[in-house]
């Protein structure tokens, strides 16, 4: 089945963008595809593939531009065996430069796919390190928490699966600033590539989680309505 209608939500790391996709996914229909989980999914096996994958990951790097495709497309294959009536993907970490956002353009011209919009989490540096110092994630089901914003129910525990919360691997100090600037000179550019198409939903990514998921459904669902962006299925 063709004519998918997919959001993009793109901001520096620490922004909100793995927390909101959780809450805004379903009651939009829409499905999280975070990149960064495919790779993480993907780094516990024990082969070559995932091998190469952490030599990046760990130093905070960019994985391949055709390795990751390759992983992406996979995952939205995957989604249309299991899942034929899914409006689209929340792309969550994807695209990050503009060789990955052409071949986005292209593989999705390819599928009778388009592109609804692109959420922008805007959300000031100083913030950004203080969020990622103190995240932990569920190394079972992805969930994410932060020691002092969002802590789970009972310490260490995962609300949703009960696993052991972790720290990620790439959450050191120098992971984390040499991710930012990546951010900067590679991925905010885009934002001008998608403006330049209308698509861009600016969203003050600075307030209390519940806001931030408010401010965003207000912004999207306009847009997913309108059959000229979007084709219901
Ligand atoms: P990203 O996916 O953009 O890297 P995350 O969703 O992982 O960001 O959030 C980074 C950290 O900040 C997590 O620990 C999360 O719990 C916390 N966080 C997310 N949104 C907010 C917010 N609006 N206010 C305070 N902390 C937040
Ligand atoms: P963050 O946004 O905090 O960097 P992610 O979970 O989105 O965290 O990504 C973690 C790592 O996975 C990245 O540092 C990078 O090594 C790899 N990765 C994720 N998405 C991409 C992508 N689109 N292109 C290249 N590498 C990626
Ligand atoms: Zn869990």
């Amino acid at each position: 089945m063709a004519g998918r209608c997919h959001v993009i939500l793109i901001g520096p790391q620490g922004s909100g963008k793995g927390t909101q996709a959780a809450r805004i996914a379903a009651p939009l229909g829409l499905v999280h595809v975070a990149t960064g989980d495919l790779f993480r999914q993907l780094m516990t096996r024990d082969d070559d593939l995932a091998r190469e994958v952490r030599s990046y990951y760990d130093r905070g790097e960019l994985v391949p531009d055709d390795v990751t495709l390759r992983v992406l497309l996979s995952r939205l294959d995957e989604l249309e065996r299991a899942m034929p009536n899914y409006r689209g993907a929340l792309l969550d970490g994807y695209p990050r430069n503009r060789s990955q956002a052409e071949a986005l353009d292209r593989v999705l011209q390819d599928r009778g796919d388009t592109i609804a919009a692109v959420v922008h989490l805007a959300v000031p540096r100083a913030v950004l390190i203080e969020r990622l110092s103190g995240r932990l994630i569920c190394p079972q089901c992805g969930a994410t928490y932060h020691r002092v914003f969002a802590p789970p129910r009972v310490e260490g525990l995962c609300d949703q699966c009960g696993a052991a919360l972790v720290q990620r691997t790439d959450d050191t100090p120098e992971a984390i600033a040499r991710r930012l600037d990546t951010y900067e000179q590679q991925t905010a550019p885009l934002l001008e590539y998608y403006r330049q198409r209308g698509l861009v939903l600016d969203i003050d990514g600075n307030q209390p989680i519940d806001e931030v998921t408010q401010a965003i459904l207000s912004a999207l669902e306009p847009v997913l309505g309108d059959p000229a962006r979007c084709r219901s299925s």
